[in-house]
C-alpha cells in the first residue's frame, strides 16, 4: 500500500479503480478508498471474494477469447489498476500476437500501466470516457493497435455495472457496431437476482463513486445484442467455465453478486 499519490493526483475522494484495487489488497490505494473498501465489505457479505472471482473469470475468459476463439486483438474497457495476471500476460501464453489496449477513466491506471507495459509495442493505457464511444474508438492509440476490419476481443469485465440504464443501450451497440463479424463481447456484471446485498451493493456504489446498477440477467444478456451467446450462457461468474465443477445451488454469498457471458458477432 502506498499513501504517497503522484504528483497532481487528488485522493481525497475514492475511485472506483483505486477503492477495487483495495479490495483486491493490491497497492495502489488511498486512505479515502480503503475506507469505502472497508465500509462495502462490511455492509456487504462475501464483497472480497466477488472481486476475486471476478478476476479468476476474467482469466478465464481473456484464454478462452485467445485460444479458443483464435482472437489478436483486445479491447479491455474498464481495465482497471494493473493486478496478478493482467489481460494481455494472459492473452499473450495463449497467442504470443496478442495486442492490447487498456481503457480506463482513472488516470492513474494509465500512470501505473505504463510502467508495468514498459516499452511494450502492442499494449497500450488509454485514458477515455468509456460512455463516450467515439472518443474510444477513434482515440489515436486505439486505432494504432486495434484494426476494427478484424475480429476484436471487446471485454467489460467488472464495467457495466457503472453504465447507467439511461446510456447503456447506446453505448453498446455503438461498440457492437464498431465490431467486424466474429468479434466476441465478454461481460461480467453486478446481477440482480432479488438478492437485498445486490441493490445494496449497488446503492453503495452509487451514493459513493456516482455509478453503480445491478442488472437482472435478461438485461445483461440484452446488452449482447443480436451477437450469438455462447456457452453457458449468463450465468455467476463462478459457473462461467469453471476450471473444476462448481455446484450451481451452493454458491456462496460473494458468489452470488456477480454474472458473466460471452457472445459471438454473427
Ligand atoms: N476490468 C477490471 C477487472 O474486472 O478486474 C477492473 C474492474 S473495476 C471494478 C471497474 C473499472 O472501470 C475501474 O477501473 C473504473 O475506473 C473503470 N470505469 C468505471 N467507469 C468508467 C468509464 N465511464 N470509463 C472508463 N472506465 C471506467
Amino acid at each position: 500500500m502506498t499513501d504517497q499519490p503522484p504528483p497532481g493526483l487528488d485522493v481525497g475522494e475514492p475511485t472506483i479503480a483505486r477503492a477495487y484495487d483495495a479490495l483486491l489488497g493490491g497497492a495502489n490505494n488511498f486512505p479515502a478508498d480503503r475506507e469505502l473498501a472497508r465500509y462495502a465489505t462490511e455492509h456487504i457479505p462475501g464483497l472480497r471474494e466477488s472481486a476475486v472471482e471476478n478476476r479468476k473469470v476474467l482469466i478465464r475468459g481473456v484464454r478462452h477469447l485467445a485460444g479458443e476463439a483464435g482472437l489478436a486483438q483486445f479491447l479491455d474497457l474498464g481495465s482497471g489498476l494493473p493486478t496478478a495476471q493482467n489481460t494481455h500476460e494472459v492473452a499473450r501464453a495463449r497467442n504470443k500476437e496478442a495486442r492490447v489496449v487498456y481503457v480506463d477513466i482513472d488516470p492513474l491506471v494509465r500512470v501505473q500501466g505504463r510502467q508495468i507495459l514498459g516499452g511494450d509495442e502492442a499494449a497500450t493505457v488509454v485514458t477515455a470516457d468509456v460512455r463516450d464511444p467515439e472518443s474510444v474508438l477513434r482515440h489515436p492509440d486505439v486505432t494504432r493497435l486495434i484494426d476494427f476490419d478484424r475480429p476484436v476481443a471487446l471485454m467489460l469485465v467488472g464495467m457495466l455495472h457503472y453504465l447507467s440504464p439511461e446510456i447503456a443501450g447506446s453505448v453498446l451497440a455503438a461498440y457492437r457496431d464498431a465490431l467486424a463479424p466474429g468479434s466476441h463481447l465478454f461481460i461480467t456484471s453486478l446481477v440482480d437476482t432479488g438478492l437485498p446485498a445486490q441493490r445494496e451493493l449497488a446503492r453503495i456504489t452509487r451514493e459513493s463513486l456516482e455509478e453503480g446498477w445491478a442488472r437482472t440477467p435478461d438485461e445483461i444478456e440484452r446488452c449482447f445484442g443480436d451477437f450469438e451467446l455462447l456457452p453457458p450462457g449468463v450465468v455467476h461468474t463462478a459457473l462461467w467455465r469453471p476450471d473444476e465443477p462448481v455446484a450451481a445451488d451452493e454458491l456462496t454469498p460473494g458468489e452470488q453478486l456477480g454474472m458473466a457471458g460471452m457472445a459471438r458477432k454473427r
